[in-house]
This record gives structure tokens, sequence and C-alpha cells, in this order.
């Protein structure tokens, strides 16, 4: 008999909570004229415990088994393989980050993938109901005979069977081999801790399943080439630059912006511009589609700055621009909206050393996009306490099952920002916020002080949910700060808290690049703006 596809998803999709977790739900339907060559998929899957989901396409799903130590073609090796339940089809090439606190919430990599044949019997259900499926299997790392036996009844309290994994003495055997020695994703040829990284997708499991794919990387604009940086070089203290396909009238290239850290030159404008060209694609994204609050330093981030909010009137035609709406007399009418990397370059050469996007955008300037965690320290804070608090946030978000990522600020503190589903006010979100940090604060009385004025805080951190309210912004990542050397506002991983090496200000406009193009971006996730925030008992 075969089952009904729908029957064998309903386990899979009562374990979840689609509106939550990117993994697909498998609401496409499938037709009977699709090829018949049956697929397989060994995933990778860092959750709770590190094991490998081994799954077969039979009629139409992915007959599933979690091996913890990893499928072997070592003859001689049994491996423990749990039967759980069908997934749909639609995840055979999932790679990417399942949101923490979902079923199954880390990351996944495609380990392996290939065809496969049920060589025995050419009835694989009929296989598996009888408790040994023979499967010959053609993929990149695994080849030859493989055999699945069921070794008892279901588990009670896990409704779960245990089966065994194991080669057969073939053609394709290799004795002592390791899963754990070939830990590259045979898609993307990256590991798992380079995918959680800088994951390419998540999913909307809210949408079909064929909508489902958040791509992560929208829009990919190349980097500056080695020759349009040169040009750069060649112009004198003023110049036309071409770059990013925009003519950029450049001027004071060789003033100082930045004074310099001890034992590093200044920083120029010049510097400053090549950088903004450099970055452009990177942050793209995060400024795309909003206000962005210019800091200006036109004397340098030794004077004193001001922000510069209005877009003024000799910007190119090209620029991006919002007009609000609601700007009352005297307010800013026209904002600069960095929608291509040129803007990016050419507000630099406009003195702007800080880029403060809005966390909400011009389609909707009432909606936040991100709900907003400032750890500010205070004049006896110090960077053991800022690390303290932020890995209390870490062990909340983890707690609530919310989706954070941390961010240097550049200067002392770090910033935490979450992102969300439109739908809730600026009101909500900072009571959210607020209701989160306080019950962090208690934990650490003695930090954190919740005095308005910073005088009467005693040199204790803030921890500011003010920010998250309309033309409030936080600096965006990767803007530069106005201090000496130029450092910018980093990304980071959650588990980058407990470097040696970790410090605020670790990062600037002359090493930011390099990481970014060795370690990828880990604030990609932000983009995905997915998340309910969950009620606080
Ligand atoms: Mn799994």
């Amino acid at each position: 008999m075969v089952p009904k596809k729908d029957a064998d998803l309903e386990r899979y999709r009562s374990m979840r909570d689609f509106s939550r977790t990117p993994e697909p739900s498998g609401a496409r339907p499938r037709t009977d004229d699709e090829p018949q060559a049956r697929r397989f998929v060994v995933q990778r899957h860092r959750a709770r415990r590190l094991h490998y989901d081994l799954r077969f396409e039979v009629d139409g799903v992915l007959v599933s088994w979690a091996v913890p130590r990893g499928p072997t073609l070592d003859p001689a090796a049994r491996r423990m393989a749990v039967h759980v339940e069908d997934h749909p089809l639609e995840y055979i090439d999932f790679e990417g980050v399942i949101p923490a606190g979902e079923y199954g919430g880390g990351d996944v990599i495609v380990w392996d993938t290939g065809t496969w044949v049920p060589y025995k019997t050419g009835d694989p259900r009929a296989e598996i109901a009888a408790g040994e499926l023979h499967a010959e299997v053609h993929g990149s790392k695994l080849r030859g005979h493989f055999v699945l036996v069921r070794r008892g009844e279901a588990d009670e309290r896990s409704g779960k069977e245990q089966w065994l994994l194991l080669h057969k003495k073939d053609e394709h055997a290799v004795a002592g081999w390791d899963a754990e020695d070939h830990p590259r994703s045979v898609l993307s040829g990256r590991t798992n801790d380079e995918v959680k990284a800088d994951p390419d997708r998540l999913w909307r499991s809210d949408l079909p399943a064929a909508q489902a794919s958040v791509d992560l990387h929208p829009e990919t604009w190349p980097a500056p080439t080695a020759d349009d940086l040169a040009a750069l070089d060649d112009l004198g203290p003023a110049g036309t630059w071409e770059v990013h396909g925009r003519r950029l009238k450049l001027t004071n290239l060789d003033k100082v912006l930045f004074p310099a850290r001890e034992g590093e030159d200044p920083v120029t404008k010049r510097e400053l511009v090549r950088y903004a060209a450099q970055i452009g694609p990177v942050v793209l994204p995060y400024l795309r589609g909003r206000a962005l609050n210019m800091h200006r330093y036109p004397q340098g981030a030794g004077s004193k700055g001001f922000w510069h909010k209005q877009l003024p009137d000799h910007a190119p035609e090209w620029i991006g621009r919002w007009d609000n709406p609601e700007a009352d007399p005297g307010e800013t009418t026209t904002y600069l909206v960095v929608d291509e990397p040129a803007a990016l370059v050419w507000a630099a050469n406009f003195g702007a050393l800080e880029w403060h996007a809005w966390t909400s955008r011009t389609s909707h300037p009432h909606l936040p996009t991100y709900a907003l965690i400032d750890l500010d320290p205070g004049t006896s804070t110090s960077w053991e306490d800022v690390l303290l608090l932020a890995r209390l946030h870490r062990d909340a978000f983890e707690h609530l099952g919310v989706r954070a990522q941390p961010k240097l600020t550049g200067r002392r503190g770090i910033q935490v920002w979450v992102p969300i589903a439109t739908g809730p006010s600026f009101d909500e979100t900072r009571a959210w916020v607020e209701r989160v940090s306080r019950t962090v604060g208690k934990v650490v009385p003695d930090l954190v002080s919740w005095r308005w004025e910073v005088r009467e805080r005693g040199g204790q951190a803030r921890l500011d949910y003010t920010q998250n309210a309309i033309n409030k912004t936080l600096v965006a990542p990767y803007s530069p700060r106005a201090a000496a050397g130029a450092p910018v506002s980093a990304p980071i991983t959650w588990d980058e808290l407990d470097e040696p090496w970790l410090r605020p200000d670790a990062f600037t406009v002359r090493t930011i690049l390099e990481r970014v193009a060795e370690r990828g971006d880990p604030f990609r996730t932000v983009l995905a703006a997915d998340q309910v925030l969950p009620p606080l008992g």
C-alpha cells in the first residue's frame, strides 16, 4: 500500500510552527509525471546535537533517518539511525539556517546528494514496512550498497524507531571511513560554521513552499575593480571618479578625516571614499528603502559633528530620496535613501562619517522592521561588564527562541538587532525590549541604571530601549565611527562574544573588508524579517 503523501507529512507539520521555522511546509503538490529518478540527500545538521539526516525520495516525500555519527563506507561499522518523520521534497536542497527555538533550530548543509536505487525488491515502501531497506547509492561521498535494518519497536516516549545503518562489503567499501573527515557541503563547498556565519537562505514557511525561500543576497553589486581603485588613487586632491556605474565629483581627498591610532597613519577622505565604494555592496541591503540620517564631520572626527538629515539641493539627480509627508514646518523634508552603492560614496564625499538608517522603511515609516537593544556603557562600565550584559541577552533570546544578531558599536558598546515581521508599532517593540532588558537587568542590578539623566546613572550602563521610535536610529552595520583610526560598527556572531580578542572597536575601515571576505557577513539573517515577537510571561 502506498501511503498518501499528506498523511506522511502530517506528522512533520504537527511538529513545526510554519509561521516561524524556515523549513518548507511541503505545500507544493507533486504530479505523477515528474522524473522517476529517485534522489537522496544527507544533510549535516547542527541542532541541539550534531547529526546527519539521511533522506531517500520515496513516493514524493523524503523518508528520513537521523544518524548521530553519520553514514560511513566502513563495512565493519554499524551506525545507529533514528527513523524520523518524512520531509517534503522541497527540503532536498535546503542549506541554511533554521531559527533558534524551532524544532531542529540550527544550521544545515547539504553534505551529500545524488540518486539511489532500491536494488533488492524495487518496492521501498514495502521494504521499510518490513524493516529492511536496501539502497544502492550514487552520491559524491556515499557510494555502494547500504542497508537500513529496524532494531525494534518504536520508543514509547518519542514514538521513534531505532534502526541500524551499514555499508555492505562491495567495491566502494573503505575501512575506517568517517563522515567527520569530509565536512564540506557538496553544494557550496562550505562548512556548517561558514553557512551559519553567512547563510544564503532562510525559508518563510508561512508562505507556500514554492515561495518560501528567502534569498539573503537579493541583489549583488560587483565590488569596485582594482582599476577603479587605482583611478581613485590617481586623482589629485579633487576630480571625477567613475564607480558603481556613476560619475562622482570628489573633493578634498587628501584631507585627514580620522585622527591616527597609535602606530598608524591618519585616515583621509580618499580612504573613506574608497571604503564606502568597497563596503557599499555589503551594506546596501541594510540601507535600501530607508531614510538615512547622516552624521557629518566636514572638519574631521576630531572636530564637532552634527546631524545632517536634509538632502542638499546640490545632490545629483540620480541620488535616491524620500519626501517625508509628515514633516512639520522646520523639519527635514527630503531624506537621502541609499539604494545603490554609488549613493554611499556620494555621502562619504559629503562628509558623512557615520551612517544611521531608519529602522522602518519609507513605505511604512511607522512600522519598525527591527527591535533594537542598545547596551550603552556608563563611565564606570568595563568591557567585561558589556560582555556580561550581551551574554545575558544572548541567553534570554535563546530561551525565548528569538533570532537576534549582535554588533559591536565601534565605540564602547554592543547592540543586538532583532528582525521582526511588519506589524507591531514602535510603542509595542519598545515595550517588548524594555521588558526583556529589565528582566536581564535584574540579574545584574549593580551594573545597570534605569535613570534617564546620564549624571544620575552613577557611571552604570543603560539598557537603552528608547531608540525603538520613529526617526530614532542606531548606527548602521559597517558604518565607520567618528573616532581615531576609523573604527566600524562590526557585526559579530554570538560565539565571538567569548573570543579573547574581541573589543568594541576591534575592526576599522582598514580591516573589516578582509574579515567580510574571509568570514562573510554574520548580520544577513536580520534581513529575513519574519519573526513574531513572543509574548513575555
Ligand atoms: Mn535533523
